[in-house]
């Protein structure tokens, strides 16, 4: 069986050979490759190499360094597809959700590419008689990077290209259950000219992220993951005086207030709910429905008015039920049990399965407890089968209404195809609902009022927002990250925060007195004159 190797020096490196992990098909459920579990002298000789690189990479011109990231560019440009099947394979997520992830990381390499306008300083001429100041960033060293399993290309893109673009050297540890597409994208780095021991990739668990924590030449650590580890990344890698960024799990909230047309809301829940199997941490798992009185003209008509109203709009049946809460909950049911399940490689799948078997008996461990605690099973994504990959492991779109705070559906993040429905009656109940619960990433309004759509982005704790946009992820030259426990650290990823992370500001003053006589000394702390 095929083993994937770490990638050290410019080229594949076996390393300790005693551990591997399985790479499944999650699709069929078997196992298609074994990988290599880093021991910690492998991560020393990935650390060793990516110090030496950083000698020189890091006094490289910006002409030499945008060089490599163009054509790096382009041949990941020309890989789409490659990269794609292998995430599809490893991760199950269907063929044109693979290639969305590609063509988000693509957008992060071309923001890089302009690291020339990036890195441009500040200069400010005559701060005193004949003294000028003036400051430029400077990289870092060795940054790490340690990445889930459900964006195996597009979350190491957040941050790699930068890091490397800023001058500094980088270590991958991709997730261990998907390590395929890390490691054709080290190959396309070197095909493009990159330095060796500029990007590197370890494979690994625990024991190897633990080696590149505490080893004393790795400056800096970006993490993506869950929660609990991205606290203990947080602790352990500051402990260590490095500079981290840990962005952690998530509890994503629709608002949907019943000026919305119920068409279009419930059109961009299913997808954001069921969409690679939701396991995004973008994806929507909780819609927090708005009452109101059923609206008149359907789709379209003029609806509730608890949007605008605050607490006395809301039309006041939400909290007990609610005509328009109805209607949703029924258009959403009806579309969740229309997904097309199947494996990632059929073009007529919608939804994949999810990434272990594990997984899939913990959601629908979660769904059961749901139905236990007192939601309504609406729609029950537990049993489903699919012919001819009876072994995948696949779990279907699920829908629980009447959904409460207390429930564990609600305060776990489920991370699989799960849409719990919790009913309010007003916009101020919904803004509060997502303020107490302690992830902040992502969250998503519908409505048609621009009043409540601003009370909402103003009024939630929570980093990216949507409105009527339901997976509000930033371009790539805005930067990426949530609040609260989403996220350990102070900057998020790429875009301005990105550039800022991986480099540090120099500060220069400077005189070039015309004559170098002598001016005597003095003893009073320096003042512009
Ligand atoms: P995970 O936390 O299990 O693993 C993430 C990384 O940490 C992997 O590389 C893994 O090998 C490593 N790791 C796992 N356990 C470890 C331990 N005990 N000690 C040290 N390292 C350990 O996450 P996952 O299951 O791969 O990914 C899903 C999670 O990632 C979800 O919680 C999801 O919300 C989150 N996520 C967050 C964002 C974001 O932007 N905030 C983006 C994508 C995914």
């Amino acid at each position: 069986m095929r083993t994937i190797t770490h990638w050290i020096g410019g080229k594949p490196y076996a390393g300790d050979t005693e551990r591997t992990g399985p790479v499944y098909n999650p699709s069929t459920g078997e196992i298609q490759a074994k990988v290599a579990l880093a021991g910690e002298a492998d991560v020393h000789e990935a650390v060793r190499v990516a110090a030496a690189a950083f000698e020189t990479w890091s006094q490289s011109s910006l002409s030499q360094r945008t060089k490599v990231l163009f054509a790096f560019r382009e041949l990941v440009n020309a890989h789409v597809d490659q990269l794609a099947e292998i995430i599809s394979d490893e991760h199950g997520k269907v063929l044109s959700d693979a290639r969305g992830e590609v063509q988000r990381g693509l957008e992060v390499i071309e923001f890089a590419c302009g690291v020339p306008t990036l890195l441009k300083g500040d200069y400010s001429d005559q701060v005193s008689t004949g003294v000028d100041v003036f400051s430029f960033r400077e990289p870092l060293g060795v940054c790490v990077g340690i990445t889930p399993f459900n964006f195996p290309a597009m979350v190491p893109m957040w941050m790699f290209p930068v890091a490397i673009a800023c001058g500094n050297t980088f270590v991958l540890k991709p997730s261990e259950r998907d390590p395929g597409a890390a490691d054709l994208i080290a190959r396309l780095w070197a095909e493009a000219g990159l330095p060796d021991g500029v990007f590197n990739v370890v494979h690994g668990d625990k024991q190897a992220v633990d080696a590149l924590l505490d080893h004393p030449e790795v400056a800096a650590v970006s993490f993506v993951g869950s929660t609990p580890i991205a606290r203990y990344i947080h602790q352990r890698a500051s402990a260590n005086g490095k500079r981290v960024q840990a962005l952690g799990g998530a509890k994503n909230h629709a608002v949907v207030l019943p000026d919305a047309s119920p068409d279009y809301a419930s059109d961009h829940l299913v997808a954001a709910a069921f969409g690679s199997a939701g396991e995004r941490c973008m994806a929507l798992s909780a819609a927090v429905v708005v009452g109101g009185p059923s609206r008149p003209g359907g789709p379209g008509g003029s609806g509730g008015s608890g949007g605008s109203g605050g607490s006395g709009g809301s039309g006041g049946s939400g909290g007990s039920g609610g005509g328009y809460a109805d209607e949703l909950v029924a258009a959403v049911s009806e579309k969740a049990r229309a997904v097309r399940v199947g494996p990632g490689r059929d073009p007529r799948s919608e939804m994949g399965p999810v990434i272990t078997a594990e997984a899939r008996q913990r959601i629908t461990g979660l769904i059961g407890t749901g139905a236990e605690q007192g939601a309504d099973l609406v729609v029950d994504g537990r049993g489903l089968t699919v012919p001819g990959h009876e072994k995948g492991f696949f779990v279907g779109p699920t829908v629980l209404d009447r959904v409460s705070t207390g429930m564990d559906v609600y305060r776990e993040e489920i991370f699989g195809p799960v849409l719990s429905v919790l009913r309010v009656d007003d916009v101020d109940q919904a803004i509060a609902l997502v303020n107490a619960n302690p992830y902040g990433n992502g969250t998503a309004v519908f409505t048609s009022s621009g009043e409540a759509a601003r009370r909402f982005q103003r009024g939630v704790r929570v980093g990216m927002i949507g409105i009527n946009v339901p997976i509000p992820v930033p371009m790539a030259y805005y930067s990426f990250g949530g609040w609260k426990d989403s996220l350990f650290g102070d900057q998020h990823v790429h875009g301005p925060e990105g550039v800022s992370f991986y480099t540090r500001a120099k500060v220069i003053t400077a005189r070039w007195p015309h004559v170098a006589a002598p001016t005597g000394a003095s003893y009073h702390f320096p003042t512009s004159h």
